[in-house]
């Protein structure tokens, strides 16, 4: 035992001990100072004031972000409107695509400075930014420029036309692929923007604006405008606004949808999770715990569909909680822009404030905490990996989402239990399942209420595959060909002397 023990002790020493591997913040150029991005220009905000976005990794300032008050969104959402009606609409669809694909190109061009920038800004590893974040951003422009001139066979014996105005909002945790997310699909229908960033992670968005720039993108046809929740709000509530596309939490969720009552304005609402991960006694074992790791860790579990509870079958718990304790120990968390870092910055002192709280809450409720002992930095927004075990089904670590590196694990018999269990939280968004047997896979995919179940693998994405949830995850999709249809009055038949 003892030898087993030094050998794990000199495997984790040697996994953590590896000679940084830093990226150099020389690769990217962040303006002290960021005004609002309207009708092609960067404008100073009618409100006069600026907030500090700051790297949550060393608390420093990075610099300082236009705050657009209602006049500000005013502005924004009429550029949008003078665009749509007297450019975007027009324009022969074909022409849309070709500036879609000119942004997707850009944004490969320049996806060494926009990760650097993400890591920043955000404090995730520049690992993911660089091989997660930018690549898939600049694939959702590349895929949807291909929709741009095809509308009318996505939906065939329709007449597609564009809605109008959309107002976006986004969270902190992808903010340029959630961008990528919006923006593409609405340009490729022929819609105008006007998009409102995370106020913790403006500073891609601000990028992707002077990307848009530089494309040459026709005034006004995509507006980027910097803010808190009360600019968001005053988007949300604009009379001339045809659609919302709204990506963040629950309860934000449920305020827009109140707004939005009894009006014409159109919403897709992508909200919160609580993602269940279930391995079967018959699952790759090694496979599944790293695939539970990357689930629940991989962006220091601020990821809407983390696989945050773990569903494991009695007869190999005991194995897999020793292999997955093993593996945490491994884990390296710190500086995201070193290459090694497998777990970086939590995004803001108030989201590690909220992390820590569940943390106590957990061990009110008598579930049982283990976390890496590995060393974090002493200034920064830092979290420890952590799983609990002995939960409670009804317990608030297991129903609540917490949105950073916190697992819980229960055990399961049948099928049938899991499934009552997984199903059982208000969110839907997605879920993972792990064994061997096809028909396995097929009985629980079917029985899950989730938008995304992977099987032997988890958080894969590809913009062709469309993403959205049940129950309070909201509704509509996005990616895919299904990410068209919210962009789109789809109620005109075709008239066939068109074709
Ligand atoms: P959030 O607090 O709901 O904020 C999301 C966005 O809404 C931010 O831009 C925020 O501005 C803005 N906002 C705040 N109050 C508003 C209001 N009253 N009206 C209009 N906009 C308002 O969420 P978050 O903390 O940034 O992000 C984390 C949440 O997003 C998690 O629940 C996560 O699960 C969810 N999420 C879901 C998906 C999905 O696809 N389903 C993907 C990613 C994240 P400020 O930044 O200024 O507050
Ligand atoms: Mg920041």
């Amino acid at each position: 035992m003892a030898t087993k023990n030094n050998t794990l002790k000199l495997k984790f020493d040697s996994a953590r001990n590896l000679a940084p591997a830093p990226e150099s913040k020389n690769a990217a150029t962040i303006a002290s100072r960021y005004d609002l991005f309207v009708n092609g220009k960067f404008e100073k905000p009618l409100s006069r004031k600026y907030f500090g976005s700051i790297n949550p990794a060393t608390e420093e300032k990075l610099s300082e972000i236009a705050d657009a008050n209602a006049a500000d969104v005013d502005k924004a959402v009429k550029a949008a409107r003078v665009a749509y009606d007297r450019t975007w609409k027009k324009m022969p669809a074909k022409e849309r695509g070709k500036y879609i694909f000119r942004i997707a190109r850009m944004i490969q061009e320049k996806a060494r400075e926009l990760s650097v920038i993400e890591t920043l800004d955000g404090g995730k590893p520049i690992r993911e930014s660089r091989d997660f974040d930018v690549p898939t951003a600049a694939n959702h422009f590349f895929y949807y420029a291909g929709w741009a001139d095809k509308l009318p066979f996505a939906f065939p014996g329709k007449d597609p036309e564009p809605l109008g105005v959309a107002g976006q909002i986004i969270p902190w945790n992808f903010p340029l692929m959630m961008a990528a997310w919006k923006i593409a699909p609405s340009l490729a229908t022929g819609n105008t923007v006007v998009l409102k960033p995370a106020e913790n992670t403006s500073l891609t968005a601000l990028k992707l604006a002077e990307i848009i720039q530089e494309a040459d993108l026709p005034p006004g046809v995509v507006n980027i405008i910097t803010g808190t929740g009360a600019t968001g709000a005053a988007l949300v509530n604009h009379a001339d606004i045809n659609k919302i596309a709204f990506t963040g939490s629950t309860d934000v969720g449920k305020i827009i949808q109140r707004a939005i009552a009894g009006t014409n304005k159109k919403a897709t609402l992508e909200l919160g999770g609580k993602a269940a991960n279930i391995i079967f006694d018959d699952a790759p074992l090694d496979q599944a715990v790293e695939g539970v790791i990357n689930g629940i860790f991989f962006n220091q579990g601020h990821v809407c569909c983390a696989g945050s509870r773990l569903y494991v079958q009695e007869s190999v718990y005991k194995q897999v909680l020793r292999k997955l304790k093993d593996r945490l120990e491994t884990l390296i968390v710190g500086d995201p822009m070193d290459k090694n870092t497998d777990i970086g910055a939590i995004n803001s002192k108030e989201q590690l404030n909220t992390i820590n709280k569940y943390l106590k809450i957990g061990q009110q409720e008598g579930a049982e905490m283990y976390q890496s002992s590995v060393d974090i930095p002493g200034k920064g927004f830092f979290c420890r990996p952590t799983i609990f075990t002995n939960v409670a089904q009804s317990s608030r670590i297991s129903q609540e989402e917490i949105f950073g590196p916190v697992l819980t694990i229960q055990t399961f018999r049948t099928d049938d239990e899991v499934i009552e269990k997984a199903n059982n939280t208000p969110y839907g968004l997605s879920a993972g399942v792990w064994t061997d047997k096809g028909s396995k896979i097929f009985n629980l995919t079917t029985k899950l209420r989730a938008g995304v179940v992977w099987a032997n693998t988890y958080n894969q994405f590809d913009p062709t595959s469309p993403f959205g949830g049940y129950k309070e995850s909201g509704y509509g999709r996005e990616g895919g060909l299904h990410g068209l249809a919210p962009y789109l009055n789809l109620d005109k038949d075709c008239s066939f002397n068109r074709w």
